[in-house]
């Protein structure tokens, strides 16, 4: 049975680097009908963080990936944390001690004062001595592995040295508790960064040590800048938590970073119709540019096309995510404003920003629109006129608004185009929107006729 895992370490915000090793992971586990789990590295006590934790499980809940065993939807093989794990650990350090494949080794301020298996009691608790414990590494051999990725990789243990399994504070380090709980939760196929290559014949040379079958491994290309050098800040944003808060949708991150080290050749898809197709072989060994315009591209693609429903789903979790109150309870109108705007920008962010005057009535009018049009003298005669047709429409839809303020625009008393602009200004408050006719349309009759009386007043 096929079981993968992501493990993030909560010390930050989850990175678009562990939303794609965990895209991967789903995909491989999606494929294959196996499980896909999350464990939570948090032995770094100092750096973990509890808000980390929930935010990086929050995002992933937000991304889409569904995940099988967790810290919140445990399976058999848990705790799923590793600060729960620590009596586990002990036991299996202990039975490195007791072989003689690992030893304390104690230091006075800077030297090594003793090295052995087992400890003696004068450095007990003894805070002029600090002990760490140290696995043995055998030298004069070669491990070997088959990256499922990158293919044959070797490591000769000549240069590696003794190292560090349990720091001075007790606490097991990552290469040792990564072995152990890849182990007991019966881990197949270990699928992460490149960046964990060098850490590979450590973890090996535990399996051996512990005599436990040695999973499969599969390391993906790094992420890079334009620049070539691994993704960070310096090239720009890199947390989940921000291209959220900018109105990605998840299915157009999730695609895009399907992009990173697959070359699938559609470059716009639902990710979850690609599980069929997801096979490592096929995983690049290059490096993957990061690229924020084709990023954007690619979410403009979804915005635009993906199913409405969707769409309004993922725009209603955004606008909660922002904590904007759009003031109106009304599914239906929230959809038609979505769908008449949504061809227009790139993001749930712009779209947000193009359309919220359709959620308020007392919304402020653009400069322009003052300068260009409101102020103009035959500015009331055009907005009393179109009052006037727009409250004789019977069925106020698109067809007899398009009718009505093409006979308005026929008027002579300025350009269709003057005509044309200070409607829709009076309306909206803006020059760019929507189509005219779908606007008022979408605002009703009533609402309507409420604002082109407000601009009335007002100018
Ligand atoms: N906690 C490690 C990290 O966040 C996991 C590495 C691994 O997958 O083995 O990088």
């Amino acid at each position: 049975m096929v079981r993968v895992r992501f493990a993030p370490s909560p010390t930050g915000h989850l990175h678009v680097g562990g939303l794609r090793t965990a895209l991967f992971n789903w995909y491989f586990a999606r494929k294959t009908g196996g499980k896909f789990i999350i464990r939570i590295e948090d032995t770094d006590l100092e750096r973990s963080k509890n808000e980390y934790e929930q935010a990086i499980i929050e995002e992933l809940k937000w991304s889409g990936l569904d995940y099988d065993e967790s810290i919140d939807c445990p399976g058999e093989y848990g705790p799923y944390r590793q600060s729960e794990r620590l009596e586990i650990y002990k036991k299996y350090v202990e039975q490195l001690l007791n072989e003689n494949k690992a030893y304390y080794c104690v230091y006075d301020k800077e030297n090594i004062v003793y090295e052995n298996n087992i400890l003696e009691d004068k450095y007990k608790n003894n805070k002029n001595y600090s002990i760490v414990i140290k696995f043995k590494v055998e030298k004069n051999n070669i491990l070997s592995f088959n990256d499922l990725i990158r293919g044959p990789i070797e490591f000769d243990t000549n240069y590696i040295e003794d190292f560090v399994i349990v720091r001075s504070n007790g606490i097991p380090v990552y290469n040792f508790t990564v072995v152990i709980d890849d182990y007991l939760m019966k881990i197949s196929h270990i699928i992460r960064g490149e960046d964990h290559i060098s850490n590979t014949p450590k973890q090996i040379l535990l399996y051996k040590a512990f005599s436990f079958d040695i999973p499969e491994f599969a390391h993906l290309p790094l992420i890079v800048g334009e620049d070539r050098t691994p993704l960070s800040k310096r090239h720009g944003e890199v947390s989940i938590t921000y291209f959220r808060r900018e109105g990605y949708l998840p299915n157009a991150l999730l695609n895009y970073l399907s992009l990173l080290g697959w070359n699938a050749e559609e470059q716009v898809f639902d990710y979850r119709e690609k599980i069929r197709d997801f096979d490592l072989k096929n995983v690049s060994k290059n490096p993957a540019v990061f690229d924020y315009n084709k990023l954007l591209w690619i979410n403009e693609a979804h915005l635009r096309n993906d199913a409405i429903d969707k769409v309004l789903k993922d725009f209603e979790a955004w606008i909660d995510y922002s904590k904007i109150d759009l003031k109106t309870s009304d599914k239906s109108y929230v959809k038609k404003v979505v769908e008449i705007s949504r061809k227009k920008v790139q993001t749930l962010k712009q779209l947000y920003e193009f359309s919220k005057n359709f959620f308020r009535s007392d919304f402020e009018y653009e400069q322009e629109f003052i300068e260009k049009y409101a102020s103009k003298e035959w500015f009331k005669d055009v907005i009393n006129l179109a009052i006037n047709k727009l409250s004789n429409v019977e069925v106020f839809d698109f067809k007899n608004i398009e009718v009505t303020l093409k006979e308005i625009s026929n008027q002579n008393t300025t350009t269709k185009k003057n005509i044309f602009q200070a409607i829709r200004g009076a309306v909206l408050g803006r020059l760019v929107t929507p189509g005219l006719y779908e606007s008022l349309e979408t605002l009703g009759k009533e609402e309507t006729l409420n604002r082109l009386n407000r601009a009335l007043r007002l100018f």
